[in-house]
């Protein structure tokens, strides 16, 4: 049994108030708990104003690509330890847990890789200098430099270390200090990760500060350079970016909100294609791993109505194959989801999915007498319309099929009702179909996988996120962008525009001088 601790001002500090508990979802066991108050949220700021940014902001990018690429062979040398806390805490299987946690290292290695083909300058170039005046000699450069504020990482529980890694990562190395926030229920892995961090002194001092319990408050003493960046639910999301001194200051924030994933199956896929393995292989994947607790897990499965019965059958099959149970024992593939109001959630949007769908495999029912377990359940819609399936996402190892006569046309109005989404996949061989689909449905996505017979077996699933490729969606997934390569530094720095005589300009902030 275990307090969880804040790290700010360079010290641990217990909270205060009331304890909200921290369980094994998986024997409903008390692990620890968190408690909400105690902390001065204006010292914390101050002090990474203070102390953490100048520290950040002396060193050349590739210093600071040297300190993430440290931070990750750090954070490895514990993985044995955070995967079994990740399973203990967050009811992961070990393939979930490494799913997390070798994204977290993972994230912070790509950047510290990025970082060493970046120029030693404190500032990246953008883009080419381009004439203003009557001759070269009036010149103008566009250049990114580092905001002198903090960045204020809030995270979801449902990624505990990479939600924590691929924030600060980007953060530390566009130069500004992080605050993290953990989300409650999975904190403990979340808040070994800190101590990790902390104790290995790689970071300066004031480059990092952790906080274990509310962040109620904090928000309304943000000033212009910082910058929020939320992960978690559309509702809590618009209460962050309705914050009235962050709305007054304009203070920058990014959100990550949740989203109504489609998979679209393409009318020319046949049965005992590789196209179609893909599609199956993907989908259950999604519909179990970390217990369909992923932001970018499909829920909507868009299939011609032809093909509806060959795969609702194939994913009965394999879903029942995924042996569900606690996830210390090795064979369970997938375990609990992550917290009792977890589960009554999840339990809840199931039975609103229902009522407007069959039920194909599982349900809303208990099934162990202990425990936050629930079944993979698959449903199948009546009415391809209901607003319900467009409209819910259960955030657990729940999805919907929907059936679609087979044009492209008919595929875009349907995915595009999820109202913005994190990432779209579609499985088709027919080059046409794909082009249509995807310029039909980029405006209202982040990322579009396309799995076909030639990439079968090739790459990760649409669930995986990147460092390379953006993370984030339009409308209802937030508005957002994370990651993306240098993509992901924007967020954390200033461009500028700067005219003047070209020599001065040129020479200093030119292309050479910066990134
Ligand atoms: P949540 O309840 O919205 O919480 C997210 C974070 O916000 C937690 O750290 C939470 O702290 C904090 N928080 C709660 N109320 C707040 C407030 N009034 N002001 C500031 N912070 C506040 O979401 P969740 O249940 O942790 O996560 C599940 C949701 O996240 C799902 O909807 C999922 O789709 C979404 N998600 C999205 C992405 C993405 O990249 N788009 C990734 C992962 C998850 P406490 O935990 O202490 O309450």
């Amino acid at each position: 049994m275990i307090s969880l601790q804040s790290y700010v001002q360079g010290r641990w500090v217990a909270g205060t108030g009331d304890p909200k508990t921290l369980h094994d979802p998986a024997t409903e066991a008390v692990l620890g708990d968190v408690r909400p108050g105690g902390i001065d949220f204006a010292g914390v700021l101050a002090h990474a104003r203070a102390v953490g940014g100048p520290a950040l902001r002396a060193l050349t990018f590739p210093q600071r690509g040297e300190l993430l690429k440290a931070l990750s062979a750090k954070i490895h040398e514990h993985r044995d330890e955070l995967l079994e806390i990740a399973t203990r805490n967050g009811g992961n299987t070990r393939g979930d847990g490494k799913f997390d946690l070798d994204g977290c290292t993972g994230t912070l290695a790509y950047y510290a890789q990025l970082a060493s083909t970046l120029p030693p300058a404190r500032h990246l170039v953008d883009g080419d200098g381009t004439q203003l005046g009557r001759t070269p000699r009036f010149w103008g450069q566009h250049v990114h430099t580092s905001r002198p504020g903090v960045a204020v990482h809030i995270n979801a529980f449902n990624f505990p270390a990479w939600g924590m890694g691929e924030k600060m990562a980007c953060a530390l190395l566009a130069g500004v200090p992080v605050v993290e926030k953990a989300g409650t229920p999975s904190a403990l892995l979340a808040h070994r990760l800190a101590q990790i961090v902390v104790d290995s002194k790689i970071l300066p001092e004031g480059a990092f500060q952790f906080l274990a319990g509310s962040v109620s408050g904090l928000l309304d003493l943000t000033t212009a350079m910082d910058t929020v960046a939320f992960t978690g639910s559309a509702v809590t999301g618009a209460l962050i970016r309705g914050n009235k001194n962050m709305v007054a200051r304009n203070v920058r924030v990014t959100l990550e909100a949740d989203s109504i994933n489609s998979a679209v199956l393409g009318p020319d896929v046949e049965s005992g294609s590789d196209t179609l393995e893909q599609f199956l292989a993907n989908v259950t994947t999604d519909m179990t791993q970390k217990a369909g607790q992923k932001c970018t897990a499909v829920r909507r499965i868009f299939v011609p109505q032809a093909m509806l019965a060959e795969v609702a059958e194939a994913l009965v099959e394999r879903l029942r194959a995924v042996r569900v149970g606690n996830p210390a024992d090795g064979d369970v593939r997938m375990g609990p989801v992550a917290s009792a109001e977890q589960l009554k959630d999840v339990r809840a949007g199931m039975q609103k999915l229902q009522a407007v769908s069959d039920t194909v495999l599982g349900g809303p029912q208990a099934i162990a007498d202990k425990g936050y377990f629930v079944t993979p359940t698959l449903l199948r819609a009546k009415d391809a319309s209901a607003p319900v399936l467009h409209e819910l996402e259960v955030f657990g190892p729940c999805a919907t099929l929907v059936a679609y006569g087979g044009s492209v046309e008919e595929a875009i109005d349907l995915v595009n009702r999820g109202g913005g989404g994190l990432v779209a996949s579609a499985y088709s061989d027919d080059r046409a179909f794909v082009e249509s689909l995807v310029l039909g449905i980029a405006p209202w996505h982040g990322r579009i996988w396309l799995g076909s017979e030639k990439t079968h077996g090739q790459a990760l699933g649409p669930g995986a996120v990147l460092p390379a490729s953006i993370h984030g969606g339009p409308g209802r997934a937030g508005g957002g962008e994370e990651l993306g390569g240098l993509r992901g530094l924007m967020p954390y720095l200033q461009r500028t525009a700067i005219q003047g005589d070209r020599a001065v300009v040129d020479r200093a902030f030119g292309k050479g001088q910066g990134g």
